[in-house]
């Protein structure tokens, strides 16, 4: 499974998987709409092509003209407020945009898969950390596109020996080499507080502070994505070994405080802060089980603690390229 087709590759976490493919030895093909993605954050090792899942016959072309022997899917929208709002652009590029990607690889048989799937498949949490075994009750349209295509896949394993892996992001964090996060606009927490850091905001609202965690606000499992790109790799590599869904988080949960904290101390400057009311749909607390990704991928974390996550975070944010 030397020939990669990486769906999203221009996004924050797609471009970071496509730099550590082509480090270990795989082709890759990008293919990106670029409605959110970068082109620049594209390795120039890897062939892009400008292209979306909802035009089926440029997908075709793609499948007709290459060889691939496997999909990572990172194609999404994934503003959480914005799907409540308008959900049918969400079904139908995340939905839809999956069913003809699925489609047009079975008609070239390729069987192999992996996908971003996300912690919001769980909604509310029942219990903390999470394991793969919680229920999963999303609470937005977001959360619902990612649990359906996890179910396309099941389907699709036993009619067709698709192969396919989810795997369940916390939240993403950090930067490799020129990649960082940047989204328009941006809604997440460290980008926010490294711009409140640098005057580009006025303040980071601390959404929320009578949560019931040990300073009041929330806590996230914040994952490094080149942590989160090898994972994608063994996820590859273990294919033909596991079909399923595994949590990607470092199972050790940060305050919304604590960030701040971190912020400050990586960047040796004052955060402004301005504390909010709770924002909708926010749970209290999520972090990880994950120890199957441990078990199964044999992945190993190299980022564990959110001093050194927010130190790339900074560096990318004061020299950042987009
Ligand atoms: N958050 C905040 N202020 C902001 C953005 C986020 O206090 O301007 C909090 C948010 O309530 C959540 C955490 O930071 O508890 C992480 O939010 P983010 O949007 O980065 O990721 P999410 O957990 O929603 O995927």
């Amino acid at each position: 499974m030397k020939n990669l087709l990486i769906v999203g590759g221009a996004g924050y976490i797609g471009s970071c998987t496509v730099k550590h493919c082509l480090d270990h030895g795989y082709n890759c093909i990008v293919i990106d709409n670029l409605i959110y993605g970068h082109k620049e954050a594209v390795d120039q090792r890897a062939k892009f092509i400008h292209a979306d899942l909802l035009d089926l016959y440029s997908l075709k072309q793609v499948f007709k003209n290459e060889k691939i022997d496997a999909v990572i899917h990172f194609a999404a929208f994934a503003y959480v407020g914005e799907s409540v709002v308008d959900p049918q652009k969400y079904y139908k590029n995340n939905i839809i945009g999956t069913l003809n990607l699925l489609n047009v690889m079975l008609e070239h048989n390729v069987k192999n898969i992996v996908f971003s799937s996300t912690c919001a498949t769980y909604g509310e949490p029942q219990y903390t950390p999470i394991d793969e075994n919680h229920p999963q009750n999303p609470i937005n349209a977001y959360g619902r596109t990612k649990l359906m295509v996890e179910q396309i896949f099941k389907d699709y394993e036993i009619a067709y020996g698709l192969r396919h892996i989810s795997l369940r992001y916390f939240n993403a964090a950090g930067a490799m080499e020129d990649i960082g996060e940047s989204h328009d606009p941006e809604t997440h927490l460290i980008p926010l507080v490294l711009k409140a850091i640098k005057g580009e905001i006025e303040c980071i609202n601390v959404f929320g502070t009578d949560y019931d965690t040990e300073d009041g606000t929330c806590i996230r499992d914040y994952i490094h994505i080149e942590d989160l790109a090898s994972a994608h790799r063994l996820a590859l590599e273990n294919l033909s070994q596991y079909s399923g869904c595994i949590n990607l988080g470092t199972g050790v949960g940060t305050s919304v405080k604590e960030i701040i904290q971190a912020a400050e101390e990586v960047s040796g400057k004052k955060c402004p802060i301005k504390y909010a009311s709770r924002r909708a749909g926010d749970p209290a607390k999520l972090f990880a089980d994950n120890k199957k990704a441990k078990e199964i991928l044999g992945w190993e974390i190299k980022y564990k603690d959110i001093k050194d996550i927010v130190k790339t975070a900074w560096e990318w944010e004061i020299n950042r390229k987009f």
